[in-house]
């Protein structure tokens, strides 16, 4: 059989040797998963329900152990790994309060013995190939409101976050999810590939754009619900009436976080000339007071960057954006081994013809553009193939609301950034990918909306 060998990237060290699936092994647990379906639709919704109540107490009672797993497969500071599965808490009490209205079967008319129904009935199958960056949250947000509609799930955790992965397994199996309707696949992307191979229902993905292309193409003449949460190139514009310091000091949180590997992290930044010089001053004080080092420490601000390769991604846009004229503030080069490290880095005077305000960057590392009017700085946030999130920081009600109205972007910040709410939905524009999580319509997303025609006589 073959292994799936775990990295710590934070040492380099070689934590865990997991056994793999392979494709003969994807299909045999795809076909179980079909068999034990029914029976877990058939099930009430309130036992459903108590099951994932369950998988609640689970994650609450080994909480440390879980953050603790999470920090040394993927470089996550210790203190924002606790953050992730507390913050999960809150989302498993959205869905279980939820659900019940959302997918409540409705009737919309009733007259003259003629009745219509809407019935909201699991898609069946579905399949989960997910991110490694805040592995229990998107994972989360894709498996419980799939296990809660009564469908099965063939989840394929990151290769980067497999360990974690496997804990939501046997938590999910100890709460009492059946084996064959909660099943975890280990592996990289031939695993997740040989997962498009099977005859399921729907696949929901979250990742990166080009993997989610080829997603696309292998299952799109298929006619299954397919789902793609994609990267981004989140946009901020602060406005000349903004507090520069406060501002400065939210949008580098919002930009480091998590080292700076959050699908919603602030990619670029426009400032107005009026404070653009105070607001960079505080930026980059604020980024140099930013703790790097052990991800199991404490005070740890800046962890490991998780997967190697983006090493070089952070490096080629540091040379462009230095090439094309950017103004190079702190950072700007890698940090010394073992693991992979990246200094955080800011840079000034950035613009549009460099990949650093185009493309995806995933690492601690931002450009800042000044500029002269809010025209300005809308055409230039419009000016992206992505729209996952995109914010204005202005004290002006009705000046952020103009501002925002104008964005092509799934979610709008007046004042703040880097923020998911279970209630709201979670989607992109263009190549920040297709269909939605969260909010009730993140969980009728698992649901088939069925019509029932009822003549009673
Ligand atoms: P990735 O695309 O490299 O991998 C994602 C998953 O796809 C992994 O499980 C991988 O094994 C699998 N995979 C790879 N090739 C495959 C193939 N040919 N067929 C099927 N599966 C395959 O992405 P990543 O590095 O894990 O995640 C980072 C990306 O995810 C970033 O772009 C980030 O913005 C994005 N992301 C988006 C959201 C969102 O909600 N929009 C959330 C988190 C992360």
């Amino acid at each position: 059989m073959t292994q799936l060998a775990v990295h710590n990237p934070a040492t380099g060290e070689r934590i865990a040797e997991l056994p793999a699936d392979d494709a003969a092994s994807v299909a045999a647990k795809a076909r179980a998963a079909r068999m034990a379906q029914a029976d877990w639709a058939a099930l009430s919704l309130q036992e459903r329900k108590a099951c994932i109540a369950h998988f609640r107490d689970g994650v609450v009672r080994d909480l440390e152990a879980l953050a603790v797993t999470m920090t040394r497969e993927t470089g996550k500071p210790i203190r924002m790994s606790r953050n992730e599965l507390n913050g999960l808490l809150p989302r498993i009490d959205f869905f279980l309060k939820e659900i019940d209205r959302t997918i409540a079967t409705e009737t919309v008319f009733d007259e003259g013995g003629m009745k219509e129904r809407i019935e909201h009935v699991p898609l069946g199958v579905v399949g989960n190939i997910s991110a490694w960056n805040y592995p229990w949250f998107v994972g989360c947000n894709v498996i419980l409101p799939a296990l809660l509609t009564g469908n099965a799930v063939l989840y394929k955790p990151s290769e980067l976050a497999s360990l974690t992965g496997l804990e939501i397994a046997r938590l999910l199996h100890q709460a009492g999810v059946p084996k064959d309707v909660f099943v975890p696949l280990v592996g990289g992307g031939d695993v997740g590939a040989a997962l498009l191979e099977q005859p399921v229902d729907g696949i929901f993905f979250t990742g990166s754009h080009a993997t989610g292309q080829r997603i696309a193409q292998a299952v799109g003449s298929r006619f299954i619900r397919l789902q793609l949460e994609l990267g981004g190139k989140d946009p901020t514009y602060v406005c000349d009436d903004a507090d520069p310091r406060a501002a400065a000091q939210s949008l580098a949180d919002g930009a480091m976080y998590n080292t700076g590997q959050s699908c919603c992290s602030v990619e670029r930044i426009y400032v107005h000339e009026r404070i653009h010089d105070a607001f960079v001053a505080a930026f980059v004080e604020t980024v140099q007071g930013f703790k790097v080092g052990d991800p199991m420490s404490e005070d740890t601000y800046i962890g490991a960057i998780t997967r190697a390769a983006q090493l070089d991604v952070l490096d080629a846009q540091v040379t462009d954006a230095k090439a094309k004229g950017a103004v190079l503030h702190v950072g700007g080069h890698r940090l010394p081994g073992p693991g992979n490290w990246y200094a955080p880095t800011v840079f000034g005077n950035a613009d549009h013809r460099m990949a650093l305000m185009r493309e995806e960057s995933f690492g601690p590392i931002i450009g800042i553009q000044k500029v002269t009017s809010d025209e300005e700085a809308v055409a230039l946030m419009n000016d992206s193939r992505y729209g996952l999130t995109a914010g204005v920081y202005t004290p002006s009600a009705e000046r952020a609301r103009g501002l925002l109205a104008q964005l092509h972007a799934g979610s709008l910040y007046w004042n703040c950034c880097d923020r998911v709410s279970p209630r709201l939905p979670w989607s992109g524009y263009g190549d920040s990918g297709v269909g939605l999580t969260l909010s009730k319509y993140g969980i009728q997303a698992f649901t088939r909306p069925r019509a029932w025609h009822l003549r009673s006589a």
